[in-house]
Formats: structure tokens, sequence, C-alpha cells
């Protein structure tokens, strides 16, 4: 057995790791340095869209690692150009900058909120956020976070947010009525850190609206919902909506570190030369893994397979643990599913991997799903019978 130390005495103690390390992956099933193997209903954190060793992907990475990985921004990349495309495509949106995070799309969006202002005579911008929200860690998105866990030990705080309640579109009006200083509005489709709670579609069309009559810009934090996982490509594309900003990442490059900011015509103009720019953002290595990611869920009608397959673990759940006192709410759209129990179960982090089940627990008490969007059916139902009977005896004890 090798051994998985419980610190490690040279790396940040920034997480709190389960003791074990992955060797390799096929398909939707990982397995760690002894051997021990794991369903992978968590893709690490919304991230391996296709799963581990994509018979597809891989060769497509390879190839080109053996042309070029990194060249940087000073010369043109094509196949930023080609992603950039699709993106734009796909969202109904004109133009991309390619980043490699998450945090780092989100700070770009902020950025583009306040030269919008600037560009505007605005001279103090304030951008709209919202509770529960997570953005990031960087000092700007973890100040538009709505998490003080978050944010305790780093203050002063950026300054330049108005906080208000998810799905309630009087306390969005009454927090900026009269305040010329407000730029945009910025939230997340379906909220992932904050525990799986998605913004109702009339909501999402009343923000629209209010956006357009307002002259501020929506950003829709779509990094965690985004890239096909709730059966469209973008979350927000289920109330029929367009937002002018949308921050990428996770699924984007299925494993690859790959971000990138989306914008439409009200926000694609604001970067200037010199304004913004990042060393491995779009390099060639994340470029192709993101191109191929795409048409590779193209090819597979992956999209269509987050919505049955997500439909049917929903319904699975409910059938096996829905009724239970101590359940909540089961909820959530495609592989974006959330359980919320009554009390604190992070416990059962650690007790799936036990049972050879990756999962995680967000917000304390709701159960995260977010396997690979190649995920069938009948491994659906494996994750449900593995889960099931933990959830049934934790709630007993
Ligand atoms: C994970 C996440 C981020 C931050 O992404 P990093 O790549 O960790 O910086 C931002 N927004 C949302 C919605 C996320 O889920």
């Amino acid at each position: 057995m090798a051994f998985i130390e419980a610190s490690s005495p040279h790396t940040m103690n920034t997480y709190g790791r389960l003791p074990i390390a992955l060797s390799h992956g096929q398909g939707v099933r990982v397995w760690d340095v002894n051997g021990k193997q794991y369903l992978d209903a968590l893709a690490g954190i919304a991230v391996n869209t296709l799963g581990h060793n994509h018979p597809k992907l891989v060769p497509a990475l390879q190839d080109q690692v053996s042309k070029i990985i990194h060249s940087c921004n000073y010369y043109h990349v094509p196949n930023q150009e080609r992603l950039a495309a699709e993106l734009t495509a796909l969202s109904g949106m004109t133009n991309a900058f390619f980043c490699c995070t998450g945090l780092e799309a989100n700070e770009a969006a902020i950025k583009l909120a306040r030269k919008y202002g600037h560009d505007r005579g605005i001279e103090r911008p304030e951008i709209v956020v919202y509770e529960k929200a997570f953005h990031g860690r960087s000092i700007a998105t973890l100040s538009a976070t709505g998490n003080e866990k978050v944010q305790k030990g780093f203050g002063p705080l950026v300054e330049g947010f108005i906080r208000v309640p998810l799905n309630d579109i009087a306390a969005l009006k009454a927090a900026t009525e009269g305040n010329r200083n407000v730029v945009a509005v910025f939230f997340e489709t379906i909220q992932g850190e904050g525990g799986i709670n998605p913004m109702r579609l009339d909501y999402l069309q009343q923000v629209r609206q209010l956006c357009d009559q307002q002259e501020w810009l929506l950003m829709i934090d779509e990094v965690q919902c985004g890239m096909g996982r709730t059966g469209k490509w973008f979350a927000h594309q289920w109330a029929g909506i367009v937002p002018d900003v949308m921050p990428l990442a996770k699924g984007l490059g299925s494993g690859v570190p790959v971000g990138a900011v989306v914008a439409g015509p009200k926000a694609a103009d604001i970067f200037q030369p010199g304004n913004h720019g990042t060393t491995f953002g779009g390099n060639p290595l994340a470029m192709r893994a993101g191109v191929e990611t795409i048409r590779i869920m193209k090819e597979d009608r992956l999209l269509e397979n987050a919505s049955t397959v997500g439909s049917h673990l929903k319904g699975a759940l409910a059938r096996e643990i829905g009724g239970l006192a101590g359940v909540k709410e089961i909820r959530g759209q495609g592989l974006m599913i959330g359980v919320e129990l009554e009390k604190n179960c992070n416990v059962l982090t650690p007790r799936a991997a036990e049972a050879g089940l990756l999962i995680s627990v967000t917000a304390d008490n709701v159960i995260r799903l977010l396997p690979p969007l190649i995920m069938t059916t009948s491994e659906a139902d494996e994750v449900v019978s593995i889960l099931a009977p933990l959830v049934k005896e934790f709630l007993a004890q």
C-alpha cells in the first residue's frame, strides 16, 4: 500500500484533503495509487467534461503537445480564433478573451464592468452581486463572493459591490433605486459552491429586461453551470436570454486549465490594447483542449446525454431518498444536482469515497453531484446504489 500522508509538509495547508491520491482514470472511473476503484460523480468539480482518458481527446492533446505547448500572446494563436468562434456561435455573443481559471475570467468581467462605467463618465462604478454567490478567491472576486468564510481575514475588501438576495426582483430594484453608479448585475445561473441554488427562469428574464432599460451589463458567471452541464451549452439559455458578459472555465478544457470571458456587443469593444492580458491565457495547448472538447461534445451529443442522464439520476434519487425525513430538497438541472439535507453532512464526502464514490458536499448540507457528461444511465444507477444507503444510514444516526 502506498502511504498517503495526512498532511504534506511542503505544500501549503489550503485544503482539507481526503487521504486519497488518484493515479489514473477511464471514462467515469478512477483508481487511486493503491488500486482502489471509484465512480467519479464529481469530475474534479465540474472540470472533466469528457471523463478520463477519452479516446478522442487524448490523441488530440498528444498531437498538440508534440507540436507546441505555449507560444504567448505576442503572436497569433489560430485556435484562439477557432474557440472564440465556437463560443460566440453557441452563446449568441460576439467576442472572447482567454485566460486560465474561473477567478481570472471573473476578474476580467469585473474590469469590463468598471471600464464600461468609466467610459460613460461613471467614476465610482458599482456592481450588483448576490447572497451565497461564489466567484473565486482573488481579492476582487472574493469581495464579489457572498460567503464570509471566503472573505474572513482578507480585508479590506474591494468596494463597489451591492449585495442582493436571489430571485427577488423587487429587492434588486430597491437596492439600486436612483443609484446612477450601477453598471452591471453579476450572478451564477445556478450557484454552485453556494449549494446548487438556481435562479428562476422568470427572474432571469426580468433581470435581462431591467439591464436593458437601465443600460447595465448583465454578467452571468457560467464557470460551473456552463459548458453543457445542465443540458444547454449555457444554463441561462433555459430562460431564452443572452448575457452581455459570460465568464467560463471549469468544464471548458476537459481538465486542461482554460478560462474565457465571452462578451456581446455592449461589452466586446471595452478592452483596448494594454487594458488587459495574461501570459498563459489562450495558449496553444489550452485552446486545442477547448476546441476538441466542444467538437467531441457535439459529435457525441453530450448535451442530450446530460439532460437524459441528469433527469434519470434526479428521478432515481427522488425515488430512493426523496421521501426520507431529513431530506429537504433534490434540485438542479442536467448533471448539476444538489440534495439538500436538514443537517450538516460534510461527513458524507469521506464516507462515499470509502464506499467507492466521489462526490462533494457544499454549503455544509448539500450533497453535490457533478459527474462527467459522458455518464450513462446505468452508471447513474450505480451512483444512487452507493449513495442512497449512505444517506439513509446517515439520517438514521
Ligand atoms: C469554481 C468557480 C469559480 C472560480 O474558479 P477557479 O478556477 O477556481 O478560480 C468562479 N465562479 C464559479 C461559479 C465557480 O464555480
